[in-house]
């Protein structure tokens, strides 16, 4: 397969779409990040990489954080975490409060924000700093140290974290949250705050495409038994509510960010990385979406 023309052959076909949809302004911080970037990265299981456009600008990864922080609370808790966090598809908005009410302050799943404040809530209980554990963690799977979260991103979300604060305190009124809610929403927002490029996210994910075994050196970070569950988490609730949409078009495991980013993976072959900042109304990047269902329908590769 020749990854590299085809990126190019996607890269072109997008040029008409790309500056489309809208940048996510709700963190102020991010409301500046121009809408008419467009990177796209491939890395296959023996570490070749493939790149075009701004494949290697670092991006605010935002919600693909919530893959990260899901691999270390499931190394920290094993099966026990899904007695706090459920794993089926919310059929809600990712920032949705109506369902924990319901739903006794455990989250639908750990890729709505309600879920990703239960798993940082984990690592608060587990690390003295959790956003270095989660960077540590980035920097391994990415194969270089050069991986840092962005302050004023993390102090501008925090500032206006207001509906993720009510989440929170409502979780931990149902006793679902161990540690001080502030510390929980310090730890979420940095988290979200991290910052990498397409080839450092293509890269991360070929853990879950090797079946948690991380190919650079060959260490099992993960059973096999927890990548696939990652794996099936990110097929049917990894692209918020538009899931199943995805899944249709698309047909591989991904999680998006409302940073544009979404990441994806062909297990046993390769990680996939896309960025474009300008979301459609799911929260989803536009071109980033277009690119995944082109690569899935000109490689044939999909799950299914
Ligand atoms: N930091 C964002 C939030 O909590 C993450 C949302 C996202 O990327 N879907 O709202």
């Amino acid at each position: 397969m020749d990854y590299q023309a085809l990126l190019e052959q996607i890269h072109d076909q997008l040029r008409p779409v790309i500056g489309q949809g809208q940048v996510a302004n709700y963190i102020p911080e991010l409301a500046g990040v121009s809408p008419q970037h467009f990177g796209m990265a491939v890395v296959q299981l023996d570490g070749t990489v493939h790149a075009v456009g701004d494949a290697r600008v670092p991006f605010s990864i935002q919600s693909i954080s919530k893959l990260f922080t899901l691999v270390m609370a499931l190394q920290c808790e094993g099966d026990a975490l899904w007695q706090r966090v459920g794993r089926e598809p919310s059929g809600n908005p990712f920032n949705s409060l109506v369902q924990l009410e319901r739903e006794s302050g455990i989250p639908r799943n750990p890729f709505i924000n309600a879920g990703a404040l239960v798993l940082a809530d984990v690592l608060c209980t587990r690390y003295a700093v959790p956003e270095t554990a989660v960077v540590d963690l980035t920097r391994k799977l990415a194969g270089h140290e050069d991986i840092h979260y962005n302050r004023r991103v993390a102090k501008s979300e925090r500032d206006t974290a207001h509906r993720n604060a009510a989440m929170a305190y409502f979780i931990k009124s149902f006793g679902n949250l161990r540690n001080p809610v502030p510390q929980v929403l310090d730890a979420y927002c940095r988290h979200c705050a991290i910052e990498m490029n397409c080839v450092d996210l293509a890269r991360a994910v070929t853990l879950l495409a090797h079946h948690g075994v991380l190919p650079r050196t060959g260490e099992r970070l993960l059973s096999l038994g927890a990548a696939k569950r990652i794996n099936a988490l990110m097929l049917t609730c990894g692209t918020y509510d538009a899931a199943g949409d995805f899944a249709f078009s698309v047909g591989l495991p991904a999680k998006s960010g409302v940073g544009g980013g979404i990441v994806a993976l062909v297990p046993g072959e390769c990680g996939v990385c896309v960025w474009s900042p300008g979301l459609a109304p799911s929260g989803n990047s536009l071109a980033g979406s277009l690119a995944l269902e082109h690569f899935t329908t000109l490689t044939g590769r999909s799950i299914f």
